[in-house]
């Protein structure tokens, strides 16, 4: 299946992601951890991205294209995490594309549960594993269930960042809702509930159980 998976921050794509990636072998391609990972290894490319990340603003798209391009080579199934993020990376999706999307899920969350949900993230930053203090702590503690290491708080989940990234994502992004319902690929998965339940409707509206 090729997928992506649209919607606000703190949603829960990536925890979404990585579910449906374990349970079906298809690939996560989540360009924002890409941009971690390029800032972590201080690689060209990472000293370009940081100061928007840093802002909760978009990176350009030129540098976000070509590292999308770059993965999607000879890969039949994959889900988009966190890319496209304005029109114009839309249309350059399509162009990058041998074959059409299968759909697009939009995971749906009010502004008040966004908030909360980023506000308690905590990541491990050597693993990726995704936690969240109230709703789904890690079994140690501080430190991560997989590796051990420390938990962070990501660097963009400061309050003001927050703000910032909700914005933009209200004027750039959510305009792809109407743009990929108007191409009858959109499907609307309520997420308001436990990863666990919204993944029970993910694979409803994929059709897929
Ligand atoms: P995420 O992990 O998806 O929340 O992304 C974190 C940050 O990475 C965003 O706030 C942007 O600064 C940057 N980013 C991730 N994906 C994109 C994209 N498709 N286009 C531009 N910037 C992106």
């Amino acid at each position: 299946m090729r997928l992506v998976f649209l919607g606000a921050p703190g949603v829960g794509k990536g925890t979404q992601a990585k579910k449906l990636e374990q349970a079906y072998g298809w690939t996560v391609i989540a360009t924002g951890d890409l941009l971690r990972a390029a800032i972590a290894n201080n690689t060209p490319l990472g000293q370009q991205a940081k100061q928007y990340i840093e802002r909760g603003e978009l990176v350009p798209d030129a540098l976000v294209n070509q590292i999308v391009a770059e993965r999607l080579q000879g890969l039949s199934d994959f889900i988009l995490d966190g890319y496209p993020r304005n029109l114009a990376q839309a249309e350059m999706l399509e162009q990058m594309l041998s074959q059409p999307l299968d759909a697009v899920v939009y995971f749906a969350l009010d502004t008040e549960a966004l908030i909360a949900r980023l506000g308690g993230r905590r990541i491990c930053p050597n693993c990726g594993a995704v936690y969240h203090q109230i709703a789904n702590p890690s079994k140690a503690g501080d430190r991560c269930e997989r590796c051990g290491t420390p938990l962070v708080v990501r660097e963009d989940d400061n309050p003001e960042t927050i703000r910032n990234r909700l914005k933009v994502y209200e004027e750039q992004t959510a305009p792809l809702i109407a743009y990929y319902e108007s191409k009858n690929l959109l499907r609307r998965v309520d997420a308001d509930a436990t990863p666990e339940e919204v993944f029970a409707r993910l694979l409803q509206a994929l059709g897929l159980q």
